[in-house]
C-alpha cells in the first residue's frame, strides 16, 4: 500500500526567538509533530516539512500536489503568509486534500478562508489545567483514548464563543480550570476535503510531546486522508442543449450564449 503523504507546515518563528519555546522544541514544533507521527506510523506516512521562510513558504504547487494531508501550526506570523499560497491551499482542500489546523492556527489565513467566519475566541495564559472530553467516542479521531478524556496539566485557555461555523462533527469539548469551555476538536467538509481543528498546542508547554495528543493528530491524518478520487473544483461549465443526456428542446429565453464558460 502506498504511504500517506503528509506535509507539516510550521511558521517556525517562536522557536527561534523565545528561549522557553526553544528549550521545549529545539528543532521546531514541526519536528516534534513529525516524531510523534513517526512513532505511531513511520511505515505508513511519508512526511514533508514546510516552513514560512522557505520559498513559497515550502508550499509549492509540486509539494501541495503531492500532499494528501496538510497539518498547519502558526501563531505570530499569520499575516506574512502570501495570499497566493492561501488560494493554493484552499483550492487543494476543495479538491480533496485533508487539512488539520492546530491551536493558534484558528487565525491562520487558509483556515479563516475555508471557514468564512471570524474564528475568534477568548484566551488567557495562566498555565491552567485542560480536560478535553471525548464527545463522540465512536469517531475514528478519538480511537485509542481509553479514559474518555485527555488531561493537560498546564496550558493556555481558549474559551467560547469560538467564531466558527457549526462543526459537521465534534470530537472533543474542553473544560478549563478557570471555568470556560471550548469546542476543541471539530470536523468540517469543504468541497471534497476534510478539515479538523484541534486545539492543543500552546508553544510554551510540551504539548506535542504528549503521546495522546500525538495519537489524536495521527488519527486525524488517517481520517482526513482523501478516500475517493481527486476532483478539481467545478468552474461552472455550461452544458449545451444538444449535449443533454436525454433529448430536450429548449423552451423560453436564455440569458447566456450556449457553451459560454463560467457563471455570470
Ligand atoms: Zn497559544
Amino acid at each position: 500500500m502506498s504511504k500517506l503523504r503528509v506535509t507539516i507546515w510550521n511558521e517556525f518563528v517562536h522557536e527561534k526567538k523565545n528561549a522557553t519555546v526553544q528549550s521545549i522544541y529545539p528543532d521546531g514544533i514541526h519536528a516534534a509533530i513529525e516524531a510523534g507521527l513517526n512513532e505511531l506510523g513511520a511505515d505508513e506516512l511519508d512526511i514533508t516539512i514546510a516552513t514560512l521562510d522557505m520559498p513559497e513558504h515550502g508550499l509549492t504547487e509540486e509539494v501541495l500536489n503531492n500532499t494528501d494531508v496538510l497539518i498547519w501550526w502558526g501563531h505570530c506570523a499569520h499575516g506574512q503568509v502570501e495570499d497566493a499560497i492561501v488560494d493554493r491551499v484552499q483550492e487543494r482542500v476543495l479538491g480533496g486534500m485533508g487539512f488539520i489546523v492546530l491551536h493558534s492556527g484558528h487565525f491562520a489565513k487558509p483556515f479563516k478562508r475555508l471557514m468564512g467566519t471570524s474564528c475568534a475566541l477568548k484566551w488567557r495564559e495562566a498555565g491552567e489545567k485542560e480536560r478535553l472530553w471525548v464527545c463522540n467516542p465512536g469517531h475514528p479521531i478519538a480511537a485509542g483514548i481509553e479514559d474518555g478524556f485527555i488531561e493537560l496539566e498546564q496550558t493556555e485557555m481558549y474559551g467560547e464563543p469560538f467564531g466558527i461555523p457549526s462543526p459537521d462533527e465534534q470530537v472533543f469539548i474542553s473544560w478549563f480550570e478557570g471555568g470556560e469551555v471550548f469546542r476543541s476538536g471539530n470536523c468540517w467538509i469543504r468541497g471534497n476535503g476534510k478539515i479538523f481543528y484541534f486545539r492543543p498546542g500552546h508553544e510554551t508547554y510540551p504539548i506535542y510531546k504528549n503521546p495522546t495528543v500525538c495519537r489524536v493528530i495521527y488519527n486525524a491524518v488517517k481520517w482526513a486522508a482523501p478516500q475517493g478520487r481527486w476532483v478539481e473544483p467545478l468552474k461552472a461549465p455550461n452544458v449545451p442543449v444538444d449535449q443533454a443526456r436525454e433529448k430536450i428542446t429548449a423552451k423560453g429565453g436564455s440569458l447566456h450564449a450556449e457553451g459560454e464558460a463560467g457563471f455570470r
